[in-house]
């Protein structure tokens, strides 16, 4: 359908962006739209009628039906309710119609989406109201309305309400600090977020015939196979037909939605690939992310794949994280972390730096939890992505910098000039544009960081909301400080080197994987949380509390909330990983292997009668039969443990950790041997080789 359209004219021609509502608003809707997104004014209900109108009239044309609030309840996805726009008029006829009161709010019941006791159970309804800063666009035929979710009295049960919330904060804070540097334009500073997408793809008919993938999302069983990663000629290969027509599709796909797709390519582990799109503000990335992550799927379906947004589909190749790029941006197009090129543009940028420093050193754990949940235990601390401990990278140059302010010596690197904060004597500060360092959790790439301890399935929301309130925090103390200064460049050279002094245990250039950096990391005082069962209970550790409710982006309630849901979820999550285990075991497995040694043993019957050799019948059936034992033991340990969870929320998830766990890891390890010894044809569904190498 796309392919004949040129690119740009294909770009966005799903969506109701800004260019749209220019041609097809008075220009007095257009200015009050626009002022309320810049401004935050409220929109007068005779507007938002002339607004739905052209929306309405827009999505008709391109052929929607229906339209729908689009939102993003806690469970991580986005949900949406479908109304069509006919209203009946008599004699049998129906209109097309669609009203400023049914753009901006609507009032889906609430009931079956997670509120963590937020929503009193008598009280089912929820209320979702317009977000004016994020494009209406059409998806399979409705017109879909980026909404916020919130409570009958008015808690966020949402992922959009916070991080907005958070964007105006940061933005507060932020442009307090710009005003004490003498910039009396910017109005404000919308945080740039630019999420890299893993993703696997595997042949669908395979797929179909692996229970485990098919509700867990990934393998819970698979014994090594042959080849995997080993040989390094996947990252950045070239991309198989197969794939690449994939590729093109999903791109077109998500242009016409208005994502910005911007590059693709193979990945480490084989079926591994990767799409990244242009940065853009916070929020806009955020429900783009979610819209190619639903997009990614659907379009695997047309082309007879599945795609794996899992953080762990397969043992032993490397799983898949989501690379969060975030800066900070003024109205008027400067990013706040990049080095300038006069003394006064560096001196600012340190002072952005440092905060960032200091909030992630302050905050390393709560960080740590937005990134907490049983897929990504896979991947963190597991000897592969980053490490649990969480820890800045600043390369060579910067560091230098930073050392050359903590010990009030010369800024080593450029050797010339001595480095002092007084303003007038600063250098320009190299870029470093160079970051190859991958082990680090969170690494600055010249202009921007790169927290890289996301998920590859998991809402962007959650981490971009901490990062924004971290750094309004800090903004905020270092405001509330030099705003009073009689000697601002004196007392802000104080406060740079203070900050860098003190939280110089957190910055981190060398390698993240290292056994030595996590000793270190323990005698620095870093925390460590090497699981969601370690990481969850920090979400509500009275400091981080605070932080969210002093700077009214979560109330106490909220925070609560968030994190009962998030502690339900793990043992959910882990109970039916462990169902899915017992019942491809008892159901596949055990009779799948049971038959064969039952083979082998009437062949060797045979072969011995003839006096024929049966050492390898004998042999195999021999180790099949005590590999069946064990894992018939392991399984049943495995439902007696299940059958005896504690009710308790916080209690089932530490147990499901410290005792579900290990039992299927007991069981998977039988399993796998066992794949090893039984014949290709009568292993009960698709191996490793199989599905990495199917596409
Ligand atoms: P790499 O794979 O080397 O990390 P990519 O180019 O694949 O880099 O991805 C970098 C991501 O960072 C892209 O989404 C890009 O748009 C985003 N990005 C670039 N500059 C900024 C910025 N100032 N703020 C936020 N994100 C940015
Ligand atoms: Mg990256």
């Amino acid at each position: 359908m796309c392919e004949t359209k040129k690119l740009p004219e294909l770009f966005g021609s799903l969506v109701f962006n800004e260019g749209t509502m220019k041609e097809r608003l008075s220009s007095a809707s257009y200015s009050a739209w626009k002022k309320c997104v810049t401004e935050g004014t409220p929109l007068d209900l005779s507007t938002a009628n002339e607004i739905a109108e052209a929306m309405k009239q827009w999505a008709v044309e391109k052929g929607a039906t229906h339209f729908t609030h689009w939102f993003q309840p806690m469970t991580g996805v986005t949900a949406e309710k479908h109304d069509s726009f006919i209203a009946p008029v008599g004699g049998g006829k129906i209109m097309m119609e669609f009203s400023g009161k049914e753009l901006i709010r609507g009032e889906p019941d609430a009931s079956s989406f997670p509120s963590g006791g937020l929503r009193a159970t008598f009280e089912a309804r929820g209320y979702t109201a317009w977000d004016p800063t994020s494009f209406a666009f059409i998806k399979e035929g409705s017109l879909c309305i980026p909404t916020v979710f919130c409570s009958y009295s008015g808690e966020a049960l949402d992922k959009k309400t916070p991080l907005l919330r958070s964007m105006d904060e940061v933005s507060r804070q932020a442009v307090r600090i710009l005003r004490l540097f003498g910039d009396t334009e910017t109005k404000r500073v919308t945080a740039q977020v630019g999420p890299e997408q893993e993703y696997f793809l595997i042949d669908k008919a395979l797929y179909e015939k692996r229970e485990d993938l098919r509700m867990c999302g990934r393998t819970l069983f698979g014994a090594k196979p042959p080849r995997g990663q080993e040989l390094e000629d996947h990252y950045f290969g070239a991309i198989r037909p197969r794939v690449a027509a994939y590729m093109k599709d999903l791109d077109e796909t998500l242009w016409a939605l208005g994502v910005l797709s911007k590059t693709k390519h193979n990945e480490v582990a084989p079926a591994q690939h990767e799409m990244a799109p242009v940065f853009s503000d916070a929020n806009s990335a955020c429900d783009q992310n979610q819209l190619a992550m639903e997009m990614m799927k659907k379009v695997a379906d047309r082309h007879g794949l599945v795609c794996l947004l899992h953080e762990k589909p397969f043992a032993g190749v490397n799983g898949s994280g989501k690379h969060d790029n975030w800066s900070l941006s003024t109205d008027t197009g400067k990013n706040l972390f990049k080095p300038g090129s006069t003394p006064r543009q560096n001196a600012q940028f340190l002072l952005f730096l440092a905060a960032f420093v200091k909030g992630v050193d302050d905050y390393q754990d709560f960080l740590r939890a937005t990134v907490a949940f049983p897929g990504n235990d896979h991947r963190l601390g597991a000897q592969e992505a980053p490490p649990a401990v969480l820890s800045i990278f600043l390369g060579d140059e910067l560091s230098a910098v930073v050392d050359s302010i903590i010990n009030d010596t010369d800024f080593q690197s450029t050797g010339k000039r001595t480095l002092k904060i007084d303003v007038d004597s600063l250098p320009a500060i190299p870029q470093d544009n160079t970051d190859r360092n991958r082990t680090s959790p969170m690494a600055f790439t010249g202009n921007k960081f790169e927290f890289r301890m996301l998920g590859s399935s998991q809402s962007i929301s959650g981490p971009n909301i901490t990062l924004n309130t971290i750094m309004a925090e800090e903004l905020e103390q270092f405001a509330d400080e030099l705003e009073v200064s009689r000697d601002f460049q004196a007392d802000l050279e104080k406060l740079i080197r203070r900050v860098f002094t003190e939280h110089q245990r957190i910055i981190f250039n060398g390698n993240g994987y290292d056994e030595a950096w996590l000793e270190e990391a323990g005698k620095r005082g870093l925390s460590n949380l090497t699981s969601t069962a370690d990481a969850l209970p920090m979400y509500t550790a009275p400091k981080n509390v605070d932080l969210f409710v002093k700077h009214g982006i979560y109330t106490k309630e909220e925070i609560e909330a968030r994190a009962e849901i998030h502690i339900e979820n793990y043992s959910t999550v882990i109970c039916i990983e462990a169902r899915t285990m017992t019942d491809m075991i008892r159901r596949q497995i055990l009779p799948a292997v049971s038959a064969f040694a039952g083979d082998l043993c009437s062949r060797a019957g045979t072969k011995k009668d003839l006096g024929a050799c049966c050492q390898y019948e004998v042999s195999t059936a021999c180790q099949i039969g005590s590999l069946t034992d064990a894992l018939m033991a392991a399984s049943d340990k495995l439902e007696t443990d299940l059958s005896a969870i504690p009710a308790d929320a916080a209690e089932a998830m530490r147990y499901s950790h410290d005792v579900l766990i290990p039992d299927m890891d007991t069981a998977r390890r039988a399993a796998d041997q066992l794949e090893t010894l039984t014949s290709s044809d009568r292993w009960p569904f698709p191996t490793y080789s199989d599905l990495l190498f199917s596409v």
